[in-house]
């Protein structure tokens, strides 16, 4: 008979396999139980306070205490649990979230299709796209363009876009067609005395020879986060989003700006894409739509690419695609009330502020011996530390060091997530300059002490 146990800790080790963790590490250590929410904090079992620096998954935008959200969840439930989308049904919830979102997106995605997650977001715009080209009788144009160090989401298609080891590793991925390229970080990937502008040059070109040996018949999409999160937080230089999107336009490639993290003013814009100064054909966001509280995503994509589709489904006599949860009720009301928060206490304009307070704050450690670069725009930032800031030779692959300096953070009250030896931080949007001034502090300590 299995062991039984009233102890959290202990039904966990026992039942659950956690994702994006060490099984056997966590067998010994037991799982950290999060129990409450108080604004960009959260409370554990044993009533420890933190400052929850990454937003749980750089989403809660509006903090973890919000009851208006709560209410709107509430009321929704009440009135309407659940229903679906299929075969032509709808409710207020998912049609008035298109709405607004077709109203806050750029002006040529005029449409919406709504998954459960970021994941499912991006498998749909694979089969949206492939669907689309052979409706337009182009079977041929199927391949897609990611980078390296992309984080696209981890089912089968979405994981394939990803370019992160860890999730194809023994997963049998990449299982779709889709070549990587180099990802437009300069501090990592930049040749020695070349310039920001000749990276990003040399990074278009890579592409465009990628396209021209491929056969531009064949790719049909060039997917990419405008601020690369997940990979470690890297902004491309001036230059590299113009001369993609110039390529995408010259080849008849789609552009797919997934902004999963970077929505919703995350860097200080409303957009990623407006922030990297480009326009892409289709745009995936999910995350801070809900602030997280209900899992929910949202692919927005041009009447061109909606009349293709549209026109085929009207020939076949129905768009094969959708899940149970598509436009799901509480979550778009929820997704509704979490817009109307963000504007009306004007978080976007609060994180482009708040964004410059952080991003100068963490540049003083550029100085500090185990710090390699400081980088980020608005309210997400990371600090990558390496063992040789002269030679920015990187510490052991495994990411010991991050581990640690994540380990010194929730001792010292802060959560924030280390991707490597990359020290990430995503605060919610509701951050106050003194809470900036906290993180930062924080940080300081986690640095010195890790040394
Ligand atoms: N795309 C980006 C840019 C992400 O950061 C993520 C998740 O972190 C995803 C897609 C996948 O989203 P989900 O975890 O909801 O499947």
């Amino acid at each position: 008979m299995k062991p039984l146990s009233n102890s959290l800790q202990h039904m966990d080790v026992t039942t659950t396999l956690h994702p994006y963790t060490d099984a056997r590490v966590h067998e010994e250590k037991g799982p950290l139980v999060i129990e409450r929410g108080e604004g960009i904090h959260v409370i554990d079992s044993t009533g420890k306070k933190y400052i929850e620096a990454l937003s749980g998954l750089w989403s809660v935008a509006v903090g973890f205490s919000q009851t208006r959200l709560r209410d709107a969840a509430a009321a929704q439930m009440e009135k309407l649990p659940y229903y679906h989308t299929f075969a032509g049904k709808g409710h207020e919830p998912s049609i008035r979230l298109s709405e607004k979102l077709v109203e806050m997106t750029p002006e040529n995605l005029t449409r919406v299709f709504f998954t459960s997650s970021g994941s499912e977001a991006n498998d749909t715009v694979v089969k949206m796209v492939w669907y689309m080209n052979n409706a337009l009788g182009r079977p041929e144009k199927k391949k897609f363009l990611a980078r390296n160090k992309a984080y696209h989401g981890i089912t089968v298609a979405s994981g394939s876009l990803t370019g992160l080891p860890a999730n194809h590793r023994d997963f049998d991925l990449p299982a779709i067609p889709v070549v990587h390229l180099t990802c437009p970080h300069f501090y990592r990937f930049g040749h020695d005395g070349e310039t920001e502008a000749e990276f990003s040059a040399r990074l278009v070109k890579e592409a465009e020879d990628t396209i021209l040996r491929e056969g531009p018949k064949t790719i049909a999409a060039f997917i990419g986060e405008p601020v690369m999160g997940a990979g470690g937080v890297m902004v491309p230089p001036a230059g590299y989003w113009e001369g993609i999107a110039a390529l995408c336009k010259k080849y008849d490639i789609l552009l797919v700006a997934d902004e999963v993290i970077n929505g919703f003013g995350r860097t200080g814009a409303r957009w990623g894409c407006e922030k990297m100064g480009f326009t892409p054909d289709i745009l995936v966001t999910s995350k801070q739509l809900t602030s997280s509280y209900m899992p929910l995503a949202a692919v927005l994509f041009s009447e061109a690419i909606y009349d293709a589709i549209a026109d085929n489904s009207h020939k076949i006599g129905t768009f094969g695609h959708g899940y149970t949860a598509t436009g799901h009720p509480v979550a778009t009301a929820v997704g509704l009330e979490n817009l109307a928060i963000i504007e009306e206490q004007g978080l976007i304009e609060n994180a482009a502020r708040m964004g410059e307070q952080l991003q100068a704050g963490l540049a003083k450690f550029a100085d500090h011996p185990l710090v390699g670069e400081v980088r980020g725009t608005g309210l997400i930032a990371a600090i990558e530390l390496v063992a040789d800031k002269a030679t920015k030779r990187p510490f052991d692959p495994l990411g010991k060091v991050g581990a640690k300096a994540f380990e010194i953070g929730h001792e010292e009250g802060m959560i924030i997530r280390n991707l490597g030896d990359s020290l990430a931080l995503c605060p919610p949007l509701i951050a106050t300059a003194a809470d900036v001034d906290e993180i930062v502090r924080i940080m300081g300590v986690i640095l010195d002490r890790t040394a």
